[in-house]
Order: C-alpha cells, then structure tokens, then sequence
C-alpha cells in the first residue's frame, strides 16, 4: 500500500499557476483589457473557480460560446461584464439582457430577438456585433455588414440596445506569418470604420485569441480574449511551449494502479490484442479510459509517468481502462500513474498527449470527462 489514499482518477487544478498565467498575459497586453474565456467547463478545467481565479488576477471580462454558460457564471455571482457569442434561434435572450450579459449578434435574425427581449424586458441590451473577416464561421460577412449596422444604430436610437463592441475571430493565428491574419485585420478595420463611420461608439474592438495575444501585439486592439493560453497550454507547437511565454499548465491527471501483475511472453493485451507482450514481463492497470476523455486514439502511444519512468499504453485503450507494460518492475497498486501535468516531476504535458493521440492539446484537456473529479489545488 502507498501511505496515501489515491482515487481512481483525478484531475488536479492549480488556481495559483492559472493566476499567474492571467497575469504573464496581461503583462503582454498591457493596454487592453482581459476577457477570461471559460467556455465548455473552462476548457475542463471547471468553468466557475476559473472564472473567479481569472477576475481575481485582473480579468474584467469574462467569455463563453453560449448563452446558459454565461447564465451560469451569473447564477453563480461572477459579476463585472460577461459575454457570449453562439446563439440559436428562439434562445435565452431576455435572461441574458436581464442578467445584463453582453450578447453577439452576427446576423439580423439575431438582432431581431435581441430587441424584442429588451422591448419585453424593459432593458436596454447590451450588443457586440460579430464580423467575419475571413474565418468563415459565425460572424457578418462584410456585404451584408451595413444592414446589420444600419438596424443596430435604429434600434440604439429606439433606446432597445447599446453597441458595446465590435469583434472578429481568427483563424490561423496558431501559424506564424500566414497571410490571412494581416488580411483579417485589414477587413476588420476596414468593418470597424464603417460601423464608426455611421455613428457606433462601441467600448471595445477585439479579435485577439491566445496566439494572437502571446505573438502577435498589433492585434491586442481594446481587449484580448485568451482562453487556451490562460490554462497553461500552448496554443500549438508552432507557437512554442508554455515554458517559452512563462506560462505554467494549470491540469494535472493522474490515477492510482488498479493492479500490477506478472504476464508471461506473448500474452495479449486489452480488446483485439493490438499489443503482446515482448517477454515476461509486468503489467500496470490505469482505471481510465474514453469514458473519462482520455483520447482512444493514443492506444499504444499514450505516455504515462509510473515510479519515475514513462511507460507507453500497451493494446488498446478501453471506456474505464488501459494497461501500461511495466517491463518487470513491481510498483504495488494504488502508485500513482500521471497521465499528463506541468512536465516539470517528468511527467508527459498534454502537448505529449495531443501528438500520441494526433490532435490538439484543447482537446486533451477540455475533453476530460465529468466522472474524473477536480481538485482544486
Ligand atoms: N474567442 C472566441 C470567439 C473563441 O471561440 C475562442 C476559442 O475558441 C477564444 C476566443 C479563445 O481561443 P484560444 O483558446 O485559442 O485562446
């Protein structure tokens, strides 16, 4: 037995490293103001003591894709200026005005709903027109820009909306030197300098993610929105490393061996025995699987941190568990595996993990399910 207890499996947060991080950005963008984007559980680090551990290190805004998570910070106290952008017809709207949440509208259906919740709430909305400048996703195109200006700017003078802000997205700011990004800001300002041009003044001009907010300051404008970056997690490894920007990963996964047992050479492993073991050897049980987001794709190529060694998923990764070939040594059940943290005890980062599973670190770390437990540290 190891002296102490471990569950199953954990995920461990560090509010102090997610602090810290919020503050090494601002100290990039010194002069524009801080949205904390918490979206799908805080990118799964948990939505709420994120958003309170970022407003507390100086974020003044806080971010979210939809409308019942900004709600939700809401419900849950977090005040000062909140905003969400990913709306469907026939959505909280009037909630969100009353809750005095910041909503996007990137089309006229939008702003139709938009103003029929003010005119019914007694409330004047607070509005951030969405330009697509050429993500190609949500957002105004820019033809149809001026009727969606010309109909906010009514319905500011009919009292029914202010027009907080104009913003855009990227989307290759990841890829250092690509061409679209000087391109998305030239239409951005070309948009903003319309919109302005006929009569908005809105509070803030924004289009930074976490790449554009670590290396590129030209895009900084009023505000930047880092989310990615803000959990200690490098956008991509084009990018550079955490460590590069003097950021420190905020999650830590690890679980406690289910079982170590002695198998013998050629003994298969896990479902279709895409693994055999090579000689005698010892096989370590990690009671987690898909079912707690950890990615099937790393079958085989997942690393873990046993006893001071990385080992490396052996077979297939199942719904509640995987088994790492141990190569003889005898750890008893209940060490501890880490799966991914910081890297700085020699553990594998969830960069390690984005590329064993071919995907990206957000995934790895906002895919962990809700059955793993957060620890707050
Ligand atoms: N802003 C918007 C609109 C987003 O959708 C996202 C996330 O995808 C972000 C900001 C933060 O992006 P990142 O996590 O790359 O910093």
């Amino acid at each position: 037995m190891t002296e102490t207890v471990l569950p199953r499996v954990r995920a461990e947060i560090d509010l102090d490293a997610l602090r810290a991080n919020v503050r090494a950005l601002r100290a990039r963008a010194p002069h524009a103001a801080f949205m904390a984007v918490v979206k799908a559980d805080g990118y799964g680090h948990g939505m709420i003591p994120c958003a309170r551990a970022a407003v507390e290190a100086g974020a003044t805004w806080v971010g979210t894709a939809t409308p019942e998570e900004a709600l939700a910070l809401r419900a849950a106290g977090i005040g000062g200026r909140v905003m969400c952008w990913l709306w469907t017809p026939g959505g909280p709207w009037r909630e969100a005005v009353e809750a005095d949440v910041d909503v996007t509208v990137s089309g006229m259906w939008a702003l139709r709903e938009v103003t029929a919740a003010a005119r019914a709430a007694g409330r004047v909305a607070r509005v951030q027109l969405k330009a697509d400048t050429g993500l190609g996703r949500n957002g105004c195109m820019p033809d149809d820009w001026p009727e969606l200006v010309g109909e906010a700017l009514r319905a500011q003078e009919n009292g029914l909306v202010t027009v907080t802000g104009l913003w855009s997205h990227f989307a290759c700011a990841d890829e250092p030197g690509h061409p679209s990004i000087q391109g998305q800001m030239d239409v951005f300002r070309e948009m903003v300098a319309y919109a302005e041009g006929r009569g908005i003044r809105p509070e803030v001009r924004h289009i930074a993610n976490s790449p554009a907010t670590l290396t590129l300051p030209d895009t900084h404008l009023d505000l930047v929105r880092p989310g990615i970056a803000m959990y200690g997690v490098s956008p991509s490894p084009e990018i550079g490393t955490p460590q590069d920007f003097g950021l420190r990963p905020v999650m830590t996964v690890a679980a406690a061996l289910a079982s170590v047992k002695h198998a013998p050479a050629g003994h298969g492993v896990s479902y279709g025995h895409h693994y055999t073991t090579p000689g005698a050897t010892t096989l370590g049980l990690v009671p987690a699987g898909y079912g707690d987001g950890i990615p099937r794709h790393a079958s085989g190529s997942g690393p873990v941190l046993v006893d001071g060694k990385w080992r490396t998923v052996a077979g297939r990764i199942a719904m509640d568990q995987f088994v790492v070939d141990l190569g003889g040594d005898e750890p008893p059940a209940g060490s501890e595996a880490v799966l991914f943290g910081p890297g700085d005890r020699g553990e594998p980062t969830a960069e390690d993990w984005a590329r064993a599973a071919g995907t990206i670190a957000y995934e790895i770390v906002t895919r962990i399910g809700s059955r793993v437990p957060r620890v707050y540290v």
